[in-house]
């Protein structure tokens, strides 16, 4: 038995008295659970920060960091600033690396902590709208509702109510994690990467939890494969409506604006007003009602808000452009806050009647109003939308296309706006072409522009690059018109039925998630063109957030966006968006359920089992391809102690740390066999655990090798090295340099590349391996479980 603080919980093995006999009994004050017998509970249920401390040691000995301070110096406390170059130490005895640690630390627990945030704050208020009671249901193709939550947590939650313990424990860790990174403290950097796993790991309960509660609450669509297409893109608003924008990731408001809507005979989004949505919370008000739009991804704020179309803006929480309400108060759209966490310094109308709030919106010369009370935030928008949309008249700071050559003629081709671009867009010659006449270079960079503003602070003379920018691209922005299939949550336990052994065998080559946010090198037509070419190659292709909006955003040849053209299923093939940021969790929980529902291993509470099943197992590789947000660090963090690896695209180099194989380290790439009981070599398979790629070739080529693991068999194998070699063979003209080292005997080799293959093994002295085929094991632990030998 024993006690501890939190949730109070107490654990019995057996107990025996007069007339009682009890065994494995649980029980947790603030809610008892009585365990079913769905399981017994594994090893390591609530892991705590060190819990699972041997799994990332032993990961991190394969992948090591490697580091690329972004800074060399700390000043995070007092005795700072401190140099901590050429093996310098900081006043508190921190070294480089450790401090790299702590940074990695800090930004998983941001992110962590944003979503536990964001759950909890949902998971309230669904709880006090629709009772604790509210049964989590995803239908009945899904038994395991809850995947991540089963394996950390040990818990099969049955209501909305039993999902308030699971945040009490991802919380309580969070603290616990984050207080390590104070001045201090941990004084080892793998210590410190252990920690950002946990928080990586605590991440994917978290967004499980938001998920989960807003899918059973609102009734999102439950893993269906033919979730509706709904419309995205700047160009479908009707300009003749008043509009209500929405910015931000908790969905609540913007269904509180459509109920309310509904409640006032307005009709669905469309009919009287336009509602649309910008970055996570436009992806689940589509769940919600097919019929409001997404604008787009976090690039197209500060365009869109400027462009004029809103009649009022709400924001609530998450990667909200900071000149939100500066740049609703240009173009005269009255701006809701509605989140404590992002309140604008504007004044805080709670208790004031709506009309008085609308009309001091309207006429009474207020700019903006902080409401976190949802429903009168709803009517407020809705009336104030309204009654603006008449006065206002679409005002917007665009200029006039005779005004274009007329601003930028005071431009000096200084280059300082392009020197500011985080991207190095070559803004100045657009701008500069601008003054002489031609608008084609500025019309070409709206695709690329990541929407940041900088440009337009550093410019001397003030150049509203980003108004010039859309005005040059206003006929093709009015073409933009895309369908996306709305985000469909989790994946159906009879999916994973159908597809768990052809990925586990390899002969499905990959499931590739295109997850994370719009920080593209070149734009998000790479996201795109790289979804498309891995579901046209018969990869499973799963995406989530702006990445899947972006996806979105491209035709093909037929005219067909990427969502018209595949299917919805998990299947080969497949182009799966699963939802926003939170629905991640769905991503990292097919994973999970491969293990459990196909391979039928343990789930509940056995996380270093299932890390060590996906990581030999399941061929899945997760590409965060414009990847900017703490949180993008800590959910990729959490799919990597998990054993997904995970693809940056080059910002990705930001966040300072890889986690990289080092492929002349045979020993590290040596698992144990659990037919013969050797330790084997299994070739760097996969190679690495976080890597930053330059552009999308590279991208591709990499995916093709991540998606490669010990346990495939021949013909598996085979089929991922088709993909590996023709990618490369398309991109580079040449065989892959490492190829042997993939290639366990002569029946791993395509049969397309056979006779180029085999004279590139000939050259190179290779040899078969003495047992290609294994049952692979990286962890101890799990070996001695499953090794039946002598
Ligand atoms: S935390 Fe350490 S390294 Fe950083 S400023 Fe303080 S003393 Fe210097
Ligand atoms: S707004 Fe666009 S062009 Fe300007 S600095 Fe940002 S990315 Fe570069
Ligand atoms: S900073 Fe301003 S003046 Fe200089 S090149 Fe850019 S737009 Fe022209």
């Amino acid at each position: 038995m024993y006690l501890e603080k939190g949730p109070v919980r107490f654990s019995l093995k057996s107990l025996e008295s007069t007339g009682l006999s009890v065994k494995d009994l649980e029980v947790i004050i603030g809610g008892i659970e009585i365990p079913e017998v769905w399981e017994p509970l594994g090893p390591t249920p609530m892991p705590k920060i060190s819990t699972l401390r041997s799994w990332d040691f032993k990961l991190l000995s394969r992948y090591k960091p490697f580091y690329m301070p972004f800074c060399d110096q700390c000043c995070l406390c007092t005795y700072g600033k401190c140099d901590l170059t050429r093996g310098k130490r900081g006043s508190c005895g921190i070294d480089m690396s450790t401090q790299q640690g702590r940074i990695v630390t800090l930004a998983c627990a941001i992110g962590a902590s944003t979503h536990t945030s964001h759950a909890r704050h949902m998971l309230d208020r669904l709880i006090e709208k629709f009772g604790a009671d509210t049964p989590i249901n995803l239908g009945s193709d899904v038994n395991v509702e809850m995947p991540n939550t089963r394996l950390i947590v040990g818990v099969k939650p049955k209501t909305l109510g039993d999902l308030s313990q699971v945040l009490s424990y991802v919380e309580e860790q969070i603290v616990q994690t984050i207080s390590t990174t104070h001045t201090g403290q941990e004084a080892s950097y793998l210590d410190y990467e252990s920690k950002a796993l946990h928080l990586g790991m605590l991440d994917h309960v978290a967004m499980e939890v938001a998920d989960v509660a807003q899918i059973v609450a609102f009734n999102f669509p439950k893993g269906d494969p033919n979730a509706p297409l709904s419309e995205i893109g700047m160009g479908l608003i009707d300009i003749a409506k008043p509009m209500i924008l929405l910015i931000g990731h908790n969905v609540s408001e913007g269904i509180e604006v459509i109920d309310y809507m509904n409640r006032n005979n307005l009709g669905k989004p469309g009919e009287v007003l336009e509602v649309a949505g910008l970055c996570c919370t436009a992806h689940d008000i589509t769940r919600y009602e097919s019929s409001a739009k997404i604008i787009g991804p976090i690039s197209h704020q500060i365009r869109f808000i400027r462009s004029g179309a809103a009649d009022t803006l709400i924001i609530d929480e998450q990667c909200i452009t900071n000149l939100s309400l500066i740049e609703a108060q240009k173009v005269k759209t009255p701006f809701i806050a509605v989140s404590d966490k992002a309140a604008y310094g504007v004044p805080d109308v709670s208790e004031w009647p709506i009309e008085k709030i609308v009309s001091s919106l309207t006429v009474g010369g207020l700019s903006g109003v902080f409401l976190p009370d949802l429903e009168k935030a709803a009517a407020v928008s809705v009336i104030t939308a309204l009654q603006t949309a008449p006065l206002r008249q679409k005002f917007k700071v665009i200029p006039d296309v005779k005004e274009l050559s007329n601003i930028a003629s005071k431009c000096t081709h200084c280059g300082r706006c392009r020197r500011n671009c985080p991207i190095d867009l070559p803004v100045d010659d657009a701008i500069y072409s601008l003054k002489l006449g031609d608008s084609s270079k500025l019309a070409m960079l709206h695709d690329l522009c990541l929407g940041c503003g900088r440009c337009e602070w550093e410019c001397p003379n003030h150049t509203p690059v980003l108004s010039l920018m859309m005005k040059a691209a206003e006929a093709k922005i009015k073409t933009e018109k895309y369908k996306i299939r709305v985000g469909r949550g989790p994946i159906l336990d009879t999916e994973i039925r159908e597809v768990g052994s052809p990925i586990v065998l390899g002969e499905i080559p990959g499931v590739v998630a295109f997850v994370g946010c719009a920080n593209y090198p070149e734009g998000g037509l790479d996201v795109a063109l790289m979804a498309r070419e891995f579901a046209r190659r018969r990869y499973i292709v799963t995406v989530s957030g702006c990445a899947a909006m972006s996806i979105a955003m491209y035709r093909n040849e037929e005219g067909l966006t990427p969502y018209e053209e595949f299917s919805g299923a998990f299947e080969a093939g497949g182009l799966v968006n699963v939802g926003s940021c939170v629905a991640n969790a769905h991503i990292s929980g097919a994973a999970i359920k491969i293990a459990n529902i196909f391979a039928r291993r343990p789930l509940r509470g056995n996380y270093e089992e299932i890390a060590d099943y996906i990581l030999n197992r399941v061929g899945a590789c997760g590409v965060a391809w414009g990847a900017y947000s703490q949180k993008a660090a800590s959910i990729a963090t959490g799919f990597n102690r998990l054993g997904v690896p995970v693809i940056l695209g080059p910002q990705g180099l930001k966040y300072r740390r890889m986690y990289l194989g080092r492929v002349e380290d045979k020993e590290s790439f040596t698992v144990y066999d659990a037919r013969t009981g050797r330790r084997v070599w299994i070739g760097p398979a996969p190679e690495h655990l976080i890597i930053s790629v330059e552009n999308r070739r590279e991208a591709m080529v990499m995916i093709a090798k991540l998606c490669l693991r010990p346990n495939d068999t021949t013909k598996g194998r085979m089929i991922k090295l088709t993909h590996y070699i023709d990618l490369y063979k398309k991109i580079y003209g040449k065989l892959p340099e490492d190829l042997h080292l993939f290639i366990r005997s002569e029946a791993d080799i395509p049969v397309t590349f056979k006779d180029e293959v085999l004279s590139y093994l000939e050259k190179i002295e290779w040899k078969p391996w003495e047992l290609p085929s294994i049952d692979p094991y990286y962890s101890e632990n799990v070996f001695k479980k499953y090794y039946r030998g002598g």
